[in-house]
């Protein structure tokens, strides 16, 4: 290896880690700011579009959760690691013909907004492994683009959700829009927290609210984020989203 390589190596692993030592250090301070248990907030690394070494460096440091968008990128770099340590999470927006693959290489998918995708990711979900755990994505900011149930329509899909074999109803998922003012942030994901507690009154073991990404991770945590999505905070600007 030329010095110029070794040190661009070196580079990426100090970058990954020092930017993963600021974000755990935001998530310690809203936990503690906003009186949430400390170590209730898991920290999701989002990797889409980014090199195996830098989820190396990533894992280097100490992070061991990873989430994905795009399934062909993701299942390139999930074979490449090879890390049963790692987990995967699947991020993206889901197609029927995607369920397979999901099913079988990763440990969590955020994103169902319809009971079909739910029932061939329990049909397909191989035996050998436990059951998919699985958050219904939200459209909580009522956007035309983006997709996500309406809230109206979560009683129904959970009911649905709930009586496949293998997957695991965990909770929800949203991503609203950005806008960078803190109180306008939490709006919707105080809506979250609720839609979240009305559905435990039912199913009291749903745990997660998935929800915070690099602009808004405090804005979720005031409002019950169990887990936060960042990309940008850790690896730096995508190219492409
Ligand atoms: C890209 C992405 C993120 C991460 O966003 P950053 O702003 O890079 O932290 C989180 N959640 C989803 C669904 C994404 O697509």
């Amino acid at each position: 290896m030329k010095n110029t390589e070794k040190n661009s190596k070196k580079n990426t692993q100090g970058n990954i880690t020092a930017a993963l030592a600021q974000i755990r250090q935001r998530i310690a301070d809203a936990e503690h700011r906003f009186n949430r248990d400390t170590g209730s907030v898991q920290l999701l690394a989002v990797s889409k579009t980014r090199p195996v070494s830098d989820i190396r460096a990533a894992i280097n440091a100490g992070q061991s959760c990873f989430a994905e968008n795009y399934l062909q990128e993701a299942i390139g770099k999930i074979i490449n690691l090879n890390n049963a340590q790692v987990d995967w999470h699947f991020i993206g927006s889901i197609q029927s013909n995607k369920t397979r693959d999901i099913a079988q290489y990763f440990h969590w998918a955020h994103t169902i907004d319809r009971v079909k995708v739910a029932r061939r990711l329990s049909e397909l979900r191989p035996e050998h492994l436990p059951p998919l755990n699985v958050c219904l994505q939200i459209n909580i900011s009522g956007e035309k683009s983006k997709s996500g149930i309406e809230p109206h329509e979560l009683k129904q899909l959970a009911d649905d959700c709930v009586s496949l074999p293998n997957i695991r109803l965990r909770g929800l998922m949203a991503m609203p829009a950005q806008v960078s003012d803190f109180e306008r942030q939490r709006v919707p994901f105080g809506q979250m927290r609720r839609l979240l507690s009305e559905l435990q009154n039912e199913y009291p073991r749903l745990d997660t609210l998935s929800m915070g990404t690099t602009n808004d991770l405090e804005a979720a945590i005031a409002e019950g984020a169990t887990m936060v999505r960042v990309g940008t905070a850790i690896f730096g600007a995508r190219n492409y989203q």
